[in-house]
Order: C-alpha cells, then structure tokens, then sequence
C-alpha cells in the first residue's frame, strides 16, 4: 500500500511540477508582452496620518491582468519580473505612471499627497537610474518632495558602496526614501545611518499581531524610537483592526496603510476616495 501511494505521490507530484512550470512559462513569456499590450496597471492605496486623520500619501503597486489567467498578484510576477530583467523597464513605466497620475489629482483640485512607488533591487543595476528619475520628475513637472522610492534591505545588501552613492544622488534631487518592509531582512542597523533615508515602513508581520503580542509590540515600538531618533517618519503597513490603529498611535506611528483604510485601487477609485475623505475625515471612526 505504502509503496502505491509512494507511487501514486510521485506521478501526482510530476504532474504538478509539469503544471507549474508551464504556468511559469506562460507567465514568462506573457510579461515580455505585458507592458506592450497595456495589460499593466497601477493601483494605489492612501495612507492616512494618525495624528491630523488626513490622506497624506499613496503607495503605488502594480497590477498585471493576464488575457487568460485574469488579475495575476505581484508575488507571483515581480520574482519573474526580477529574475528576466522585465523589472526595469516596467518599473520604469509604474514611476512614469505614477507621477503623471499624482499630478493629474492635483490638477483635479485635491490637495498634494506624497507618490510612493516601490524601486526593485535591479533597478540600482540600471546605469541610467538616476537620470530616468529625474527624466519623469521633469516630463510629468511633479514637485521631487512629493515623490518617495520605497526599496528593500537587499537593495542595501547588495552593494552598500555603490548604493549609497546612487541614494545620495536620488536625495538630492529631492525625492523622499522610504525602506519597505523594515526588519524582514538582514540589513544591519547601521545601514539606517549610512544611507540616506527618510521613512520606515513597519512590517506587516508585526503590525499583525500587534495587540496581543509584547514581542510584536516591543519591536514596533523599538523601531518607532529608533526612526525618530533618526528624523525619519515611520509607517506602519498592513494595518487592518482599530486595536493595531489604536496601539500604533498611542506609541508614536506617523503613518498607517492598511485594509482598516482601504484596499489598493484603481486610479479612479483611490481619487474618488480621497475627496470623500475630505470631507468627511472627522467623521472617520477612529478607536481611542
Ligand atoms: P509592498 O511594497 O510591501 O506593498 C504592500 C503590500 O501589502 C501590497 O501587496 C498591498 O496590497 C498589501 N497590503 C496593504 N495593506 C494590507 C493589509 O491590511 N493586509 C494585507 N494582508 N495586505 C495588505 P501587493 O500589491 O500584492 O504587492 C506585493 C509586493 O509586490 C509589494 O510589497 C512589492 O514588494 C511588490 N510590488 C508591487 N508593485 C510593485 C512595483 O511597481 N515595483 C516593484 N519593484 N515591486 C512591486
Ligand atoms: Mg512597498
Ligand atoms: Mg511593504
Ligand atoms: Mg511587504
């Protein structure tokens, strides 16, 4: 019997790997076409501050919708994006997109938010990053200060030297630096000296169990410090209860992005929401 099964678990586990790879292929030769057949799209999720309850920012995120397989997550096509290559030019193409879409807001009459729009690690590969930065600051003639590009801890992983030189030149154009999902890595902390940046963004993964968990919450607070210490504004991610709101608040958060708010949307939609905001953002139920 154990050995029919053994069989068996083997033939299904063929045909499973079988069925995966051709995903990945059709997903690999769909994302070289991606970008040309416009089935990328931006969606954009606000951030809220604690203190004044205003929009203050969006975080931009990428949206693939596959002719066949419909709405494909990022988890599953940045990892290929990253391995091809892709990613250049596609991230390329979400900065563009992005500026011109916060400048339209604002030419809509809403207030300026800040356009946060998240850079790859190979991206810092590119020899013309900086350029194409300051190429779409001035082809779109949104305000640098609006503009923030969150990376990760291998971005500084990578190559410390070279990459803190190309931050130095970002920062200096006036564009804000945000670290993304602070504390997942292996960066050391001195990273948070040596590089210029201007944001931390809490993790999801301690936002989560931030009520009831004192690791979770000596962590968060650790990094509150830590950021404040260091003039950098701190966000929290992923934030989906009045008890994470509540907590992060009361511990000195900046920032909060999360379900509790919204979900990313299309540009549409995240306009829309803004304005209602606006209005009615006293009016927003806010746990004490
Ligand atoms: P990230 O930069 O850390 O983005 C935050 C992710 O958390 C987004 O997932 C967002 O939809 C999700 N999220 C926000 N609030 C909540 C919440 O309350 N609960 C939960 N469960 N999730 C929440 P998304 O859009 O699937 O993107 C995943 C990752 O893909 C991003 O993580 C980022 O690393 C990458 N990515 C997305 N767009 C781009 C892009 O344009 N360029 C690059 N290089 N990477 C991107
Ligand atoms: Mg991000
Ligand atoms: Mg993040
Ligand atoms: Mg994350």
């Amino acid at each position: 019997r154990a050995k029919d099964k053994g069989r068996g678990g083997h033939e299904f586990y063929a045909a499973q790997m079988n069925a995966q790879g051709t995903e990945r292929l059709m997903l690999e030769s769909g994302l070289r076409r991606a970008l040309e057949r416009n089935e990328l799209e931006m969606h954009y999720q606000p951030k809220m501050d604690l203190r004044t309850q205003r929009i203050v920012g969006v975080e931009a995120l990428m949206r693939w919708r596959h002719p066949v397989l419909g709405m494909v997550s990022p988890a599953q096509f940045i990892p290929i994006a990253e391995e091809t290559g892709l990613i250049v030019p596609m991230g390329l193409w979400a900065l563009r997109t992005a500026c011109a879409e916060a400048r339209d807001w604002q030419s809509r009459g809403l207030p300026p938010v800040q356009m946060s729009v998240n850079l790859s690690v190979r991206q810092f590969a590119s020899d013309s990053l900086v350029e194409d930065i300051a190429g779409v600051l001035n082809e779109t003639g949104l305000n640098p200060e609006l503009l923030e590009l969150e990376i990760t801890e291998s971005v500084m992983m990578k190559s410390p030297e070279t990459t803190a030189q190309l931050l130095q030149q970002i920062r200096r154009l006036g564009v804000g630096l945000a670290i993304d999902d602070f504390g997942t890595g292996y960066s050391s902390l001195s990273y948070l000296k040596r590089f210029p940046l201007t944001t931390v963004k809490i993790d999801r993964s301690f936002v989560n169990d931030l009520s009831q968990d004192p690791d979770s919450q000596a962590l968060a607070d650790g990094i509150v410090t830590l950021a404040h210490g260091l003039r950098m504004k701190v966000v929290a991610e992923g934030v989906e209860t009045a008890e994470q709101l509540a907590y992060l608040r009361a511990h000195g958060c900046d920032e909060i992005q999360g379900y509790w708010l919204c979900k990313p949307m299309p540009a549409e939609d995240v306009c829309a929401f803004m304005a209602r905001h606006l209005r009615t953002q006293f009016a927003v139920p806010v746990a004490a």
